[in-house]
């Protein structure tokens, strides 16, 4: 196993509510030319062959595996080699299943991997080498478009203002 010291949360930047599933993201990360290591790929969602995230969250909670932990992921510039990415769909507000999925993933990473850090994307400075390549500079800037450091400060549970309710 790779060492993990870093868990990413993204968000998929889709309207709220939307359905979006890990095929889509396939589609739009093969547009941004990320690639699967084919060996290392191994029985972990072999048809999808572009997906950067470990985990992506859906509506309701299902947890749905992209790469394996054992694969480096394609989700953060200059952080890919250590770190796990976890991706929740919709773009400031998940229901309450998710947020619930959320924290059980992550705990459960915290049990494989004691110590590691739990950021989100924009808590990581895409241009920390002063290259001025910043990609999606307003995504990144967002992403995963709530504080995770207050979300971890109120022991994982969900955020106000950040809680999808259908009927709303
Ligand atoms: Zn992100």
């Amino acid at each position: 196993m790779r060492q993990i010291d870093t868990i990413v949360i993204h968000c998929s930047d889709t309207p709220n509510g939307r359905w979006v599933t890990v095929d889509d993201i396939d589609v739009w990360h093969e547009q941004r030319g990320f690639r699967r290591n084919v060996t290392l790929m191994g029985r972990n969602q072999p048809r999808l062959k572009h997906i950067g995230y470990h985990f992506v969250i859906y509506a309701a909670g299902a947890v749905i595996i992209g790469r394996g932990l054992d694969e480096v992921g394609a989700h953060v510039k200059n952080h890919n080699l250590t770190s796990v990415g976890i991706c929740m769909i919709g773009r400031d507000q998940f229901d309450l299943l998710q947020w619930a999925a959320l924290r059980k993933n992550v705990l459960s990473l915290l049990e494989t991997f004691p110590g590691a850090r739990i950021v989100g994307h924009r808590d990581l400075s895409p241009d920390l080498n002063g290259n001025g390549v910043i990609e999606q500079v307003e995504h990144i800037k967002k992403c995963p478009c709530f504080d995770v450091s207050a979300w971890l400060a109120g022991n994982m549970q969900p955020l106000d203002g950040h809680i999808f309710n259908e009927v709303a």
